[in-house]
């Protein structure tokens, strides 16, 4: 702290994403990275790359990158934002979409990064509880103006919200704009891009870090009317913010060239979380319904700060929070099969556990 600061960086919280260790051999279960490598053609694709073009300077608009969502997605260019990982796209959204006279609606529990925004710009939020089962309830959100942002499905619960549900909220509330950060939906849950054309007041933002495998190159994309494109590429250019690098263009587009891979990773990570979802439970575990690749369970007799603290010592790495109501609660994020057996055969051997 220095009183050279500005007062809203003086009360800032940093956020913590989760220990990146520099250690070998930890088992790394803490920031919901993808346990397979990218698609092979991202492999080929940066080793093809022609360095002499490092000269000069990325497209600004990542048109080609674009042009290959929009392609994935059915939208037209004009409906698609991207940049440096979704957090980025994030920072700009709250700059450009969600700063309204209107407090800013949220849940209570959720990816804790939207306060740094909040707080950075000074944006009035209201904090919406979620039910007691861990739930987001739309129904809680209806205002007739100003801004709403959700994870779906939530971070770090899991859970996601129906389509319909999300489609109900658009209805009733036109004049507000909604973001939906998709940054886990690939893992189960129904996405709403589906909902773009229909509702101008629709953002819906996603990450190629998770279920493509490349939280190292930072890619995020958005999806929305072109009117709210617009408004996040405006404030970007006149921030200067810099394009995609060639290289993340480049990996970018060879990943959504293999369908086939990214399913078929998709499914391998569904059905380990599956067992590991069952082997928490036989273990005394209560853990929530998951549609991402990490689960968020509590145990019976042991606190989450007490678990996760066994589980350190034996070198499993898993996310703890302090936050008032999901103290108990780890959120483990889904890995190989044999790095989910070490877990529970490491969670077998505490004195505690029933299995
Ligand atoms: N949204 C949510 C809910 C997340 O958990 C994360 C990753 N921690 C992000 C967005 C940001 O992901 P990235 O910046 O890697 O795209």
């Amino acid at each position: 702290m220095s009183k050279y600061w500005s007062p809203s960086i003086q009360s800032l919280v940093p956020y913590t994403p989760g220990e990146q260790p520099q250690v070998e051999g930890l088992i790394k279960l803490n920031t919901n990275e993808n346990p397979y490598p990218p698609a092979p053609g991202v492999a080929r694709a940066l080793r093809d790359f022609e360095t002499d073009r490092l000269r000069l300077y990325p497209d600004p608009e990542s048109a080609q990158l674009k042009q290959a969502l929009a392609r994935n997605t059915g939208l037209e260019c004009d409906q698609i934002f991207v940049g440096n990982g979704s957090d980025e796209v994030l920072a700009l959204t709250f700059m450009a979409l969600l700063r309204q006279d209107k407090p800013l609606l949220l849940p209570e529990t959720t990816y804790s990064f939207y306060n740094v925004y909040i707080d950075l710009y000074g944006i009035q939020a209201r904090h919406v509880p979620l039910t007691d089962d861990f739930r987001i309830d739309l129904s809680q959100y209806r205002q007739p103006n100003g801004g709403i942002i959700f994870a779906n499905p939530n971070a770090p619960t899991g859970i996601s919200v129906p389509l319909d549900d999300i489609r109900s909220l658009l209805e009733s509330t036109p004049d507000s704009v909604v973001v939906v950060d998709e940054a886990y939906v690939d893992f189960g849950a129904e996405s709403a891009t589906a909902l773009v054309n229909e509702y101008p007041n629709l953002l819906v933002t996603q990450t190629f870090s998770k279920s493509r495998s490349l939280a190292g190159l930072r890619i995020g994309c958005a999806f929305g009317h072109k009117d709210l494109i617009e408004a996040l590429e405006r404030v970007k250019n006149s921030f200067n913010s810099y394009p995609l690098d060639m290289l993340a263009e480049a990996a970018a587009i060879a990943s959504l060239e293999d369908e086939a891979y990214f399913n078929d990773c998709i499914e391998r990570v569904i059905a380990t979380r599956q067992w590991t979802t069952e082997a928490l439970n036989r273990l005394g575990f209560e853990v929530l319904p998951s549609h991402t690749n990490f689960v968020f369970a509590a145990h019976a007799n042991l606190t989450g700060a007490e678990l996760m603290a066994y589980l350190r010592e034996n070198k499993i790495l898993v996310r703890h929070f302090t936050k008032p109501g999901i103290e108990n609660h780890l959120r483990i994020s889904i890995g190989t099969d044999a790095e989910m057996r070490a877990l529970i055969d490491c969670l077998k051997q505490h004195p505690q556990m029933a299995d």
